[in-house]
């Protein structure tokens, strides 16, 4: 599967129709940090570490029943509408997290589902928003979300001081 490059040691694979986009993270030597697998499988070895940003099949789908390393908040591990939580994944019990260049922060950001995160590299303005922040807009509250949860989480988010958002769905783009 083809990847792009939207920064330095960022690649994505963009998301085929209902498919959620998957972020790749090198950390300079070749060991990769995924953000979200995509509906089925597409990404072609097992990564390092796999972080979803929330539990919804789309983002979830396609993670290999083998793989070791994956983190999902613990505010989605519960059977909720349209939700697929792999059977390995652990609770994320960090708030930052360094990838050879990265440093990432874990932002808590309910509303789309309870348990939805963005990861924030404050130094390289990036942010990866899953569902809660598109290029065009936000994100759907309507799958199992709550609207008032998504506003905090929005307002919180606004306030970050990023230049390029690599949203769950769509293009990336400098703000
Ligand atoms: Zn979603």
């Amino acid at each position: 599967m083809g990847a792009d490059e939207v920064a330095r040691g960022v690649k994505v694979i963009y998301g085929q129709e209902l498919s959620s986009n998957v972020y790749l993270l090198d950390d300079g030597r070749g060991k990769i940090l995924a953000i979200d697998s995509g509906a089925y499988p597409v990404i072609n070895s097992e990564p390092a570490m796999l972080i979803l940003t929330h539990a919804h099949f789309d983002h979830t789908g396609g993670v290999d029943e083998d793989w070791k390393n994956v983190y999902l908040h613990e505010g989605d591990f519960f059977d909720g509408p349209f939700f697929k939580i792999p059977g390995q994944a652990k609770k994320i019990d960090f708030e930052k997290l360094r990838w050879g260049n990265f440093n990432l922060e874990i932002l808590h950001t309910p509303g789309h589902t309870l348990g939805s995160i963005c990861l924030f590299d404050r130094k390289k303005g990036i942010l990866f928003s899953g569902d809660t922040l598109f290029a065009d807009g936000v994100g759907r509250t309507d799958l199992g979300g709550d609207e008032e949860l998504m506003e905090k989480s929005l307002s919180l988010i606004r306030e970050l001081d990023y230049k390029l958002l690599c949203p769950g769905h769509g293009p990336v783009c400098k703000r």
